[in-house]
């Protein structure tokens, strides 16, 4: 498969413009797969995050604000349809950029396109109230965009992540300023031109990648800015949600998790089998809602192991466009925070079940982690606490219910959970007590369920993207109060 990129890939886009940075600087774009420089992208910084908050607001004064609901909904369907004819192509950059491998790239790109069709079809169908109110009073609620919306994204899944983000917040018709991680940006990249090339009204959506320290330091904390959109590490979110404090600006933070699956001695183990690991191993693990815990009921803990173990020693770790189970990791950097994981699991003498082989040719350079399961891990150990983000789980026995949600809920994080078992009453009770955003039973994940609102609780986060509920989020409601006899 060719390794062009089709576009410039060191501009910024400001107000429908492709140009270089302010400052004229670029940064070296990594392919994770052998090392190699793929290209470069722009240094974005403060002077191109003002432009951009600028050329948003003209875009709500302007075309972009005067367009109606279904316009804006007509567009983001013709975008979602032009999303799907080149999804190849976007598939193609994603493996690139991100290592991720080729099949798993080509569903992002059609997870995009079906954000930008729910939340197109979803423009005109977002209504108010009319409530009862004193006499002589007729009072009604609607709900308006914020005006410039930040979106801050990170580099494990681009494609989905703008979906849900910019594909909700340009539906209430927000303007959009997008700084995608340095790591990963070509596919927001073609994104934009993808915008562009059905119509959408230029500063709508406007493009500043750069560090996260210069660009999206800015972003987030410009005063034009009246809503930030925030996925990534705790410690960035915690950043952000200070600087838009100072705006009193509202933030949506989505910060990963140590999200669990547990299984109950009486769950279909066959069901079971291929969630468990799957969902700690898609994308190398660097995934927020990885399934990086799996908590087993003793009688069947030996089992559970034995048979995730004979799947990790299955798995093909293979460079992103030769279509493995597994890719690289995005950077050196990611992969040596991993090995520190790994290195801590050999040091403290903890229980390898199983180690998948790193194939011999892997490209030198590439960024490779062996993925790696651990069993009978205690709850408080460093790797069943702390978000490893690679393809590491940790297998933890547990005996009942109450102990199960002990450990569950035992974690300063709370995004989401899976529950495997077959008594109805028992699903109830955990879906209840589980600390986090959503809650799965006798599945993981639901198929990505772009409907279904997701978001944390504790330190995963606050707000909610996803399904109907971001639109909330992308809006603010307004009270109207008419007085009449
Ligand atoms: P990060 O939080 O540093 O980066 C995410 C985004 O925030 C990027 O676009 C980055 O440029 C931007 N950013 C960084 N510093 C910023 C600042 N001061 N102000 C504004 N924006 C800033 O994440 P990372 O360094 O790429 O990864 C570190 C860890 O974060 C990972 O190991 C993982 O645990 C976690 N992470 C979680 C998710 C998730 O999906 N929740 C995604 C990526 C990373």
């Amino acid at each position: 498969m060719n390794r062009q990129i089709p576009f410039p890939t060191d501009q910024v886009l400001i107000a429908g413009r492709w140009q270089a940075p302010a400052n004229g600087q670029s940064l070296p774009l990594f392919d994770p797969s052998d090392g190699s420089e793929l290209t470069r992208i722009a240094r974005g910084g403060s002077a191109d995050v003002d432009a951009a908050v600028h050329a948003a607001q003209s875009a709500l004064d302007g075309a972009w604000g005067l367009l109606s609901a279904t316009e804006r909904g007509r567009l983001l369907m013709a975008m979602s349809a032009k999303v799907l004819e080149q999804a190849d192509e976007l598939a193609r950059l994603e493996a690139l950029d991100v290592g991720k491998p080729y099949k798993q790239g080509r569903a992002d790109a059609v997870a995009l396109a079906r954000y930008l069709e729910f939340y197109g079809g979803a423009a005109d169908k977002v209504m108010g109230e009319t409530i009862p109110f004193a006499n002589g009073y007729t009072t009604l609620t609607w709900r308006e965009p914020h005006g410039v919306t930040a979106h801050i994204v990170p580099w494990n899944y681009p494609m989905q992540i703008i979906g849900r983000s910019v594909g909700a917040a340009l539906a209430m018709g927000n303007a959009c300023v997008l700084k995608p991680a340095e790591e990963a940006c070509l596919t927001a990249l073609a994104f934009a031109r993808i915008a562009q090339d059905c119509g959408l009204p230029a500063g709508a959506l406007n493009v500043v990648p750069g560090l996260g320290e210069e660009a999206g330091a800015a972003l987030s904390s410009h005063p034009g800015v009246r809503h930030v959109s925030f996925t990534g590490s705790v410690a960035v979110g915690t950043l952000i949600q200070t600087a838009a404090a100072k705006n009193a600006i509202p933030v949506t933070l989505e910060l990963g998790g140590k999200s669990p699956q547990i299984v109950f001695a009486d769950a279909d183990l066959d069901a079971a089998l291929p969630f468990l690991v799957n969902a700690g191993i898609q994308n190398a693990g660097q995934t927020c809602s990885a399934a990086s815990r799996i908590l087993v009921e003793r009688p069947v803990f030996d089992t559970v192991v034995a048979r995730m173990a004979e799947r990790y020693r299955a798995l093909r770790v293979a460079p992103a466009l030769a279509d493995g189970d597994i890719g690289p990791v995005i950077s050196a950097r990611q992969r040596d925070i991993i090995q520190g994981y790994l290195d801590l699991v050999r040091d403290n003498g903890l229980h390898v079940a199983a180690q998948a082989t790193l194939p011999a040719d892997l490209p030198a350079g590439g960024y490779y982690v062996a993925p790696t399961l651990v069993a009978d891990v205690v709850p408080g150990h460093r790797i069943a606490q702390e978000e490893i983000f690679g393809p590491v789980q940790a297998v933890i026995p547990f005996d009942g219910e109450a102990e199960a949600l002990r450990i569950a809920n035992g974690t300063p994080y709370g995004l989401v959970a899976g529950v495997w078992t077959r008594d109805g009453g028992r699903q109830l009770r955990m879906a209840r007590k589980l600390q986090c955003g959503q809650v799965f039973i006798n599945n993981y994940g639901a198929g990505g369920g772009i409907e279904l609102p997701f978001g944390g609780v504790k330190h995963s986060g606050h707000g909610r993207e996803k399904g109907f509920e971001a639109l909330y989020g992308f809006s603010a409601l307004k009270t109207v109060a008419i007085r009449h006899d």
